[in-house]
């Protein structure tokens, strides 16, 4: 949406038929309108704090720490912007409430003001543990920790990059796949179990 070409989508803009934030003694109905940036450059870090197991960990979220975020996001909120501007939707607004009524989309800086003030997470955070080669990433592409024998991880920490979509259902797949990978190799190992391809599950798809 923000780019001129691009592979998969990049922003998810809402609708929603509820007044955000609004205290309930307003009587009059409205709409919010937002939008998910679904490709952020910045990158989060989780750290150890100490080497006990049960220690919380350090968590820097570093939200629109990449020049990209802002940027993608600024042109989000005019494109939301434009929307709003179309007939039938203009035709019903009457005022912008709250965080917008002093947004001067016509300014960078007001809109991402706007952004860092009022933007929020939705909470799908993902990758801090994610597969790929070894030296580069935790686990390898069978969900196993590189140099560590007989541990997987199997849940959203995996994912390399954050998916188009939320991510409850990819990890409950991943979940499902791990599940799979197991018992595959628990049946060549005892080879007691029968063909292996019976026992995976019906949303998990065939490995290529
Ligand atoms: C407020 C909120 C709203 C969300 N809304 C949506 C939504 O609408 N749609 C959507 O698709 N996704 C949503 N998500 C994201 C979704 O919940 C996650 O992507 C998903 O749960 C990730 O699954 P997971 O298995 O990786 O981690 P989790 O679901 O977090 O599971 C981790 C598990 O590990 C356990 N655990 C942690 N530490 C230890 C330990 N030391 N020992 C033993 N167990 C431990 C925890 O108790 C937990 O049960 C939301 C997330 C939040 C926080």
């Amino acid at each position: 949406m923000c780019c001129d070409r691009l592979d998969r989508g990049d922003l998810a803009p809402q609708r929603e038929p509820i007044i955000s934030g609004t205290p309930a003694e307003r009587d009059f109905s409205g709409w919010s309108a937002s939008v998910s940036y679904l490709r952020p450059a910045s990158r989060g870090e989780t750290r150890l704090r100490s080497s006990d197991l049960v220690a919380p960990t350090a968590i820097y979220r570093n939200y629109l720490n990449h020049p990209k975020d802002p940027a993608a996001l600024i042109a989000a909120l005019r494109r939301v912007d434009q929307i709003d501007a179309m007939p039938g939707l203009n035709s019903l607004l009457v005022r912008r409430l709250a965080s917008s009524e002093n947004l001067n989309l016509t300014k960078d800086r007001s809109v991402d003001g706007n952004i860092r003030a009022f933007g929020n997470t939705i909470n799908h955070p993902v990758g801090t543990s994610k597969m790929g080669g070894a030296g580069e990433a935790v686990v390898d592409n069978l969900l196993r920790v590189h140099g560590v024998s007989g541990l997987r991880l199997a849940d959203a920490a995996i994912m390399p990059t954050i998916v188009s979509s939320d991510t409850n259902a990819p990890a409950i797949i991943i979940g499902a796949m791990a599940a799979w990978m197991i018992m595959v190799d628990n049946a060549a190992g005892s080879r007691t179990v029968g063909s292996s391809t019976l026992l995976k599950p019906a949303c998990v798809p065939s490995p290529r």
